[in-house]
């Protein structure tokens, strides 16, 4: 494809973990690939990698949550490589505790980086995918918006991340642009073997405890999850919108 009519994509939370198999594979694919996280040091791995293999990245560091950092990086993301039309909110973190003992300030971060965090970049971003009449948008979600012990922040942003995605859907429709949520089980990421540190159990046992609970007899890995993307992100997939697709290796209970 010519460097004009390359699609451009924007991966938040792109630095490691599901956001950089994301945008590796979104790369392999043929798209130009922004690679945003809040260090643009860690992110340069990524950006070699992608580039190593033939493809084309830039790497962004910006805070998702700040409104300033993140209309910068896309007009960055514009003039270097061109207006984004997919967009994937990846970012996340995780601040675990029990209601009872939840900080304001753990509620805060986790609601800001997950749902301000998406809406500001993908407030910035749309209007590319309108002025282009088309465009992808993929949020990441999880099974802990179904409930999970331990997770009353992370479960009610991620449960936000899917109502988010609908109304995206609805409104964009029009400009054939889709929006479509991701909801991961248990994916093998820096993010699981912190909460497995940080309850005191050993991550390779915490992922055999794992895959024992799971119907395929396995946990995920990044590139499941960027395997679902990248098809959410095809050209073939305009009739699939406002949907939430669970990466979890089985059917999740409650739903
Ligand atoms: P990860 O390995 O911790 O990677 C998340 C990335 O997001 C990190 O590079 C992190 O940067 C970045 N980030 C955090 N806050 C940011 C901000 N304010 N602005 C920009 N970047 C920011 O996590 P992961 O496991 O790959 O998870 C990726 C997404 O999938 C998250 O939304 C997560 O909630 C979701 N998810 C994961 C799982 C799982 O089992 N792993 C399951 C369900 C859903 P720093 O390292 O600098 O903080």
């Amino acid at each position: 494809m010519a460097l004009a009519e390359r699609r451009v994509a924007l991966v938040t939370g792109a630095a490691r973990g599901i956001g950089a198999a994301t945008a590796r594979r979104l790369a392999a694919d043929g798209l130009a690939v922004a690679v945003l996280d809040l260090d643009e040091t860690a992110i340069k791995s990524t950006v070699d990698a992608i580039t190593g293999a033939g493809g084309t990245a830039v790497g962004i560091g910006a805070d998702v949550a700040d409104r300033e950092q993140v209309e910068t990086a896309v007009a960055r993301v514009e003039s270097e490589l061109g207006p984004p039309t997919v967009l994937v909110n990846n970012a996340g973190v995780l601040r675990d505790n029990l209601i009872f003992k939840m900080t304001d300030d753990d509620w805060d971060t986790v609601l800001g980086v997950h749902l301000r965090g998406a809406f500001l970049v993908t407030r910035a971003v749309q209007a590319h995918m309108v002025a282009a009449k088309w465009g992808r948008i993929v949020n990441l979600s999880s099974t802990s918006a179904l409930g999970n012990r331990g997770q009353v922040n992370y479960s009610a942003a991620k449960a936000g991340m899917q109502g988010f995605t609908k109304t995206l859907a609805i409104e964009l429709g029009r400009y054939n642009v889709t929006a479509n949520a991701v909801a991961p089980g248990f994916i093998v990421t820096d993010m699981t073997a912190a909460t497995a540190a940080r309850m005191g159990i050993d991550f390779e046992t915490m992922k055999k405890a794992g895959a024992e609970q799971i119907a395929v007899r396995r946990v995920g890995q990044p590139e499941d999850v960027a395997h679902t993307i990248s098809f959410l992100a095809s050209e073939g997939a305009s009739f699939v919108s406002g949907q939430v697709i669970y990466v979890a290796g089985g059917p999740q209970a409650g739903i």
